[in-house]
């Protein structure tokens, strides 16, 4: 394990902690499948608890989280709104038509921020030979909008204007701890107005996997056959989810110290000539650049900084993605841009 590197590509990078290993040594396990894995029935039961909810469902990542929960909200051959630069509709593989029959119809949010003044015209009319709106889903934080955080008020407007509808609504709440500690609000009260909530452990809550599904008992009984069709069903992960019992519980606590790194690193960068960042929007552990003006692609800078033991993503060829996690400092954040200025100079 290299301590020289300095890893922003992602927060899904970090490193368990030594409690973790020690947790995960220790864990009592059991047939999961069987319902018997007593700590994923206690990562379950405390999970469904801080989201104020009858249900959940450990999960081995986010993405199967989604996947599920769209398959039991669908039905083939309708649409699921939601923001076109959403993880959904770019980064999981194109399941949900694959596995759900459905197609989305993106709708471009102001920093990945829905409304229902965007989504009410994108709406199906009720017209037969029109292909029905099956789901909306709202990401919190956004990530490829830069960690953008979606307020309260907003969710619960689109949650209660949807359901009066009779459309459901889920979250892909990948970082909605990320939310949470920039907003100061606890998960369940922002939460409440959705049928179903993903959240990762595996990012910035820093367990080496899993994700949970939360929601209603029967909803989250259902998604159990869904999770065992796809190859989910994890026996004795109960070793990570005693990983994910330390992640939920200690995680959050420290997420405003990667939001405070981010903004350091981004006042930095915004500073170098040739970079442009919309410094008002960098809100969590997240920050998404432009690069164009430096003469140099993302992928030239990304190559420039590996060479100088910083790793960063691209996102296009103009932008680039920092992401910090519990496994960078302040002081890793400072070098970062210091190498980034060194490079952009040259
Ligand atoms: C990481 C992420 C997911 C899930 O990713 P997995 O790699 O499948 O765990 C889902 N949504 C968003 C917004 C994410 O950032």
């Amino acid at each position: 394990m290299s301590t020289a590197i300095i890893d922003l590509r992602s927060d899904t990078v970090t490193q368990p902690s030594e409690q973790m290993r020690r947790a995960m040594a220790s864990a009592e396990v059991g047939d999961d499948v069987y319902g018997e894995d007593p700590t994923i029935n206690r990562l379950e039961s405390r999970a469904a608890e801080i989201f104020g909810r009858q249900a959940a469902i450990f999960v081995p990542s986010g993405t199967m989280g989604n996947q599920i929960a769209i398959k039991l909200h669908t039905r083939p051959g309708q649409e699921i709104l939601c923001e076109e630069r959403g993880h959904i509709a770019n980064w999981e593989m194109a399941m949900l038509a694959w596995f759900s029959g459905c197609m989305v119809r993106p709708i471009a949010a102001p920093q990945g921020i829905l409304s229902w003044d965007l989504i009410a015209p994108k709406l199906a009319p009720p017209i037969y030979y029109v292909a029905p709106t099956g789901l909306i889903e709202l990401e919190n934080t956004h990530n490829m909008a830069g960690g953008t955080v979606t307020p309260e008020n907003t969710m619960h407007d689109i949650c209660a204007r949807a359901h009066e509808r009779k459309i459901p609504v889920h979250l892909d709440g990948a970082r909605i701890f990320n939310a949470a500690a920039f907003l100061n609000r606890p998960v369940a009260e922002l939460t409440k107005g959705f049928d179903s909530v993903m959240f990762c452990l595996s990012k910035g809550l820093g367990a080496p996997v899993g994700s949970l599904l939360v929601g209603g008992k029967e909803f989250i009984a259902e998604a159990r056959s869904v999770r065992k069709a796809l190859g989910g069903g994890m026996r004795q992960a109960g070793v990570l989810a005693a990983a994910g019992l330390i992640a939920l519980e200690e995680g959050p606590k420290r997420l405003h110290e990667d939001h405070a790194n981010v903004r350091l690193l981004a006042e930095g960068v915004a500073a170098i000539k040739g970079i442009t960042i919309d410094l008002p929007t960098v809100q969590t552990n997240v920050v998404i650049c432009d690069v164009s003006a430096t003469g140099k692609t993302s992928a030239e800078i990304a190559t420039a900084l590996k060479a100088a033991g910083v790793l960063i993503g691209t996102v296009n060829p103009q932008l680039v993605r920092f992401v910090t996690h519990l496994n960078v400092t302040t002081a890793q954040c400072k070098q970062a841009v210091e190498k980034l200025a060194a490079i952009c100079r040259a």
